[in-house]
């Protein structure tokens, strides 16, 4: 995959837990989507994943659509193993990834192009009606947490676009399973075309159903 004129130097400054080459399908896949309809990613953390998506929805005058309470998820929480210190907001006393996400955004240039969305992906979820071209999930990584974005945002995927799924791993000694057991389900489900995996990210294509097409 040919390495585009993006941002590397403010990518590899950003927290987060994208390989590179992994970003670097983010991109090209929303830059394809894009021009369809809106991208919408699940857990945007610090923005790495957000700038990779956002240029590609840049290129097209496209739009992403970026969720998360920047609470940071459960094993991002003091003591836990992701605990990072300086996302720690001293007067609440809770994380909050907020201000380094607008940073991110602000530094590539995605003003412009992402709405933030500042609270659960339930809550954004709730009255949501509006069809997508790519949804990336890569939230809170319990399988309850996970099956629940799956549940709530797959279905305004449009024909022939993308749901994305990070962080599959189909040995347990690599990473939890929850994602991988989220990307099964929406395999079993009939309604998705399974291309091949970057990495530890999924791939799947939603498929034109018949009554989809014209008769
Ligand atoms: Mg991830």
């Amino acid at each position: 995959m040919p390495k585009e004129d993006l941002p590397f130097e403010l990518i590899q400054e950003v927290k987060g837990f994208l390989d590179e080459e992994e970003g670097l399908f983010l991109y090209h896949t929303a830059k394809e989507a894009a021009r369809r309809g809106p991208c919408l990613e699940i857990g945007s953390y610090c923005g790495k994943s957000s700038i990779y998506l956002g240029l590609g929805c840049k290129a097209r005058q496209g739009v992403l659509f970026s969720i998360d309470h920047h609470r940071g998820s459960e094993e991002q929480q003091p003591g836990q193993e992701y605990f990072d210190p300086e996302l720690l907001d001293s007067v609440s006393g809770r994380i909050d990834t907020f201000p380094f996400f607008r940073k991110t955004i602000e530094k590539a240039g995605l003003e412009e192009t992402i709405v933030p969305m500042v609270c659960s992906s339930a809550l954004a979820a709730r009255r949501w009606s509006t069809p997508l071209s790519l949804v990336f999930i890569d939230g809170g990584h319990s399988f309850e947490s996970a099956y629940k974005d799956y549940q709530n945002w797959a279905k305004h995927i449009l024909p022939e676009g993308f749901l994305l799924i990070h962080d599959i791993f189909e040995d347990p000694q690599k990473g939890g399973q929850a994602p991988f057991q989220v990307y099964q389900k929406a395999l079993a489900s009939g309604r998705f075309l399974e291309l091949p995996r970057v990495k530890s990210l999924g791939v799947l294509k939603r498929k034109v159903e018949k009554e989809n097409l014209p008769s």
